[in-house]
């Protein structure tokens, strides 16, 4: 990212907030969806040191039950540490949360024969002030796409992703090669793992964030994500997922949309916009998660501006039961 050290906002810079719509898919060809993601809501964030929208996405895999069960354990554990990190530093927070996330996943593995070599990739985007950092392992993505631009900000730790950056693959190739789902690097597999940690990245009014599995990045391409990151949120995310099973979807599709907006462009009345709204697609086999609730930073002055109602995103019970099952 070529953004990384971008000037502070002008004293005058608009407070921002980020619209945030989840959609998860089982798509055509899996029985199970062993992707998870989630994203922290206002009320949530008010009591957290690190504060800020932190969206996850992670691709479990592995065993009969390890996989679900990874990509769950990651998102779970990252949400929980971040929210109960005792620093405010959002980098620190998130290198802080993947490890505590890894070793927890590490250890269910060891002691559970069932869930033995589970693993699962884990992306953490923070949205926070007039600032984004990211904590990332293994090949889901998070691509930013401003005015006509399109940037994978994460790198996939896999092993046609090395061999492309070796000059041994061209990116063409990569995309067909046999192997293209082993990770080089992934959460729970091992005691320890290397994390890369991003940021700060300058936020502008308009960035729209896209945080997805393989199941997605995998069968629709940069230019067309590009192409409709400026739909209204929800259409851009279920355009997302209807072009991936359009074209088989033959892996788990999830998607995470963030729009940065001005946050007095937000009125009261969109704080709490049906939180989650869930569908099924095909006799329980989809999930579909909706949530426009914005991220507004408090202001640095801490002064009164935003107070979401207590029952900012209560989660439907069916869409966690469908996804821990
Ligand atoms: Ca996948």
């Amino acid at each position: 990212m070529s953004d990384s050290a971008a000037a502070q906002p002008a004293v005058s810079s608009p407070r921002l907030a980020a619209l945030v719509v989840l959609r998860t898919d089982v798509g055509l060809v899996r029985s199970e969806n062993q992707d998870f993601a989630a994203f922290t809501t206002p009320r949530e964030e008010r009591g957290s040191h690190p504060g800020g929208r932190l969206l996850i996405v992670a691709d479990g895999m592995g065993g009969h039950r390890g996989g679900a069960t990874a990509s769950r354990l990651a998102t779970e554990v990252v949400k929980r540490q971040y929210l109960e990190s005792d620093t405010t530093d959002p980098a620190a927070a998130l290198r802080d949360a993947l490890t505590r996330a890894n070793a927890r996943i590490h250890s269910e593995a060891q002691s559970n024969a069932d869930l033995r070599g589970m693993g699962t990739t884990t992306s953490a985007l923070v949205l926070k002030d007039h600032k984004a950092w990211f904590g990332h392992v293994g090949d889901s993505r998070i691509y930013r796409v401003r005015e006509d631009a399109i940037e994978q900000m994460t790198e996939d730790h896999s092993l046609v992703a090395s061999m492309v950056r070796e000059g041994l693959l061209t990116p063409k190739e990569a995309e067909n090669h046999p192997r293209r789902n082993v990770l080089q690097r992934s959460m729970g597999v091992a005691e320890e793992v290397e994390i890369d940690v991003r940021g700060p990245f300058d936020l502008q009014v308009g960035d729209v964030f896209i945080l997805c599995s393989d199941g997605l990045h995998g069968v629709v391409k940069e230019d067309e994500i590009k192409e409709h990151a400026g739909l209204p949120l929800d259409e851009a995310a279920d355009r997302y997922v209807k072009l991936a099973l359009e074209r088989g979807a033959p892996d788990n599709v999830t998607v995470l949309v963030a729009r940065i907006v001005r946050a007095d462009e937000i009125g009261d009345e969109t704080l709490v916009d049906s939180p989650y709204d869930e569908t099924v697609r095909d006799e329980d086999k989809s999930q579909k998660t909706t949530a426009k609730i914005p991220a507004i930073q408090e202001p640095p002055n801490g002064a009164a501006g935003f107070s979401p109602p207590d029952d900012a995103a209560p989660r439907k019970p069916g869409f966690l039961k469908r996804l821990f099952s």
